[in-house]
Parts: C-alpha cells; sequence; structure tokens
C-alpha cells in the first residue's frame, strides 16, 4: 500500500515464500508457529496475540475486540469460525487472514482509526463480501467510506485464474477471454465493489504481484496444489 499517507499507528504486512507456511491448518503446526513468531516479533508483533479465522468462503465479517484477542494464535481449533473478515477500533490487536492465490483486502480508516481485513476468495467475492465490510465499519465505527484507504495482497490475477464459463453468471465485471478460455481477475471485482461502497479510486491500491506468475516468491494453491503452504496478511492499530 505504497501511496499510503505515513502514519505511525498502522501496521500491515503480507508474508512470502521466503517466510515460511503461516497457516495451523496446513501442513506442520509448530513449524508455522515459528513462522510466525519471527515474521510478526520483527513487526512488533506478539503471535500470541493474532486473531485468526476458520475462513469457510463465506461472507461473515466479524467486529473483533480484546475478548478475541489470540483465537486461533496457538491452534486452528481456537480461530474464530464461519468468518472471512474482520474489522476493528481497537489498538494492539492484530487481526490476520490466511491465503494462497485468494485475495486480501487491507482496508484503512485514518481517521477513526479502524481497520478491515477481509478474505476475498471467489465465492466470497460473488457474494459481496468487501462491501459488507465496509458497510459493517459504517454501522459499527461511524466510517466515512471517502475516507478509506484500501490495499491487496498478492493474489492470483486476470492473467492465469482461468475459471468455468459459468463465472459469466456470477459476475459482470473482472472477466476476459483470452484463446477461447475465461479468467478472473478478483482484485479488479473487489475494486469495483469498493468503488460502489464510495472509496475514491486514488486510495485504492491494487496487489503488487501475481502469484501463479511469481510463485518463486509466492505460495500459490492453483500451481502447487493441496501441499501448498498459506501466507498471511496482518494488520494492527498501534
Ligand atoms: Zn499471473
Amino acid at each position: 500500500m505504497s501511496g499510503l499517507p505515513v502514519e505511525t499507528n498502522l501496521i500491515i504486512a503480507f508474508s512470502g515464500r521466503k517466510h515460511g507456511n503461516m497457516s495451523l491448518y496446513y501442513g506442520e503446526a509448530s513449524e508455522a508457529l515459528n513462522n510466525r513468531m519471527i515474521f510478526l516479533s520483527r513487526l512488533g508483533i506478539d503471535y500470541r496475540d493474532l486473531v485468526c479465522a476458520r475462513q469457510v468462503h463465506g461472507d461473515s465479517i466479524r467486529y473483533v475486540t480484546e475478548a478475541d484477542k489470540g483465537s486461533g494464535a496457538g491452534s486452528y481449533g481456537g480461530s474464530i469460525a464461519d468468518t472471512d473478515g474482520f474489522i476493528t477500533d481497537r489498538k494492539n490487536i492484530p487481526i490476520a487472514v490466511f491465503t494462497a492465490d485468494c485475495l486480501s483486502l487491507f482496508i484503512y480508516d485514518p481517521d477513526k482509526p479502524a481497520i478491515g481485513l477481509v478474505h476475498c476468495g471467489w465465492r466470497s467475492s460473488k457474494s459481496r463480501i468487501a462491501s459488507k465490510a465496509v458497510r459493517l465499519m459504517q454501522e459499527k465505527l461511524n466510517t466515512a467510506p471517502q475516507n478509506l484507504y484500501a490495499g491487496f495482497g498478492s493474489s492470483i490475477r486476470g492473467c492465469c485464474y482461468q475459471v468455468s464459463e459459468n463465472f459469466k453468471e456470477y459476475f459482470s465485471e473482472g472477466l476476459s477471454k483470452k484463446e477461447g478460455n475465461l479468467y478472473l481477475d478478483l482484485a479488479e471485482v473487489n475494486t469495483k465493489e469498493l468503488l460502489a461502497t464510495g472509496v475514491k479510486k486514488e486510495n485504492i491500491f491494487p496487489p503488487q504481484a501475481c502469484t501463479f506468475c511469481h510463485n518463486d516468491e509466492f505460495f500459490s494453491f492453483r500451481k502447487e496444489g493441496n501441499s501448498c503452504g498459506r501466507m498471511i496478511s496482518v494488520m494492527m492499530l498501534k
């Protein structure tokens, strides 16, 4: 999210392949915990405070408070159930989502201040999870969408994300044709979604890279299959 106003009260980060698998659901849990500890301590975050979700490709967003601190930090079972996004205005509560090709959406309201972090796969995007997150920030935190900044983690892009023809029924944006095949760009879908809620175009920052094109730097589920690690997207107000 380069281009953001310089802020000292916001921590925002996205891990890469070199930081290792961050998920306690896939792979070796003790190794993932160690990876989290190393990656997060450099950011000034205690990995034991992390708030994680049992992501289900749904459209539920949770307003996180101190009571949720540490949910899913030590075990996958402790993660908050049936949730694909978090919002909060509380300080020192790190919220996280995990991806490998899926899109993570970072939302920042510098005025409150408040933050939101959303796991946007195609199912959640089809359910308009991005605008649900913005709406919840409006309801709970009195956020004005025109003040929001939004950025995306690296994800599989329209260059590589081939989908079936019936996706035309799900999405009116973000689709392109190449050699007779249909491709979807979730960042484009969610950018349009954010613009419709009132977020300003100049405040939305696209993903840095395609995870499939740059598989040497990022985990890609489509490229690697089930054994693939997961990257962490994390945000915290200080
Ligand atoms: Zn690509």
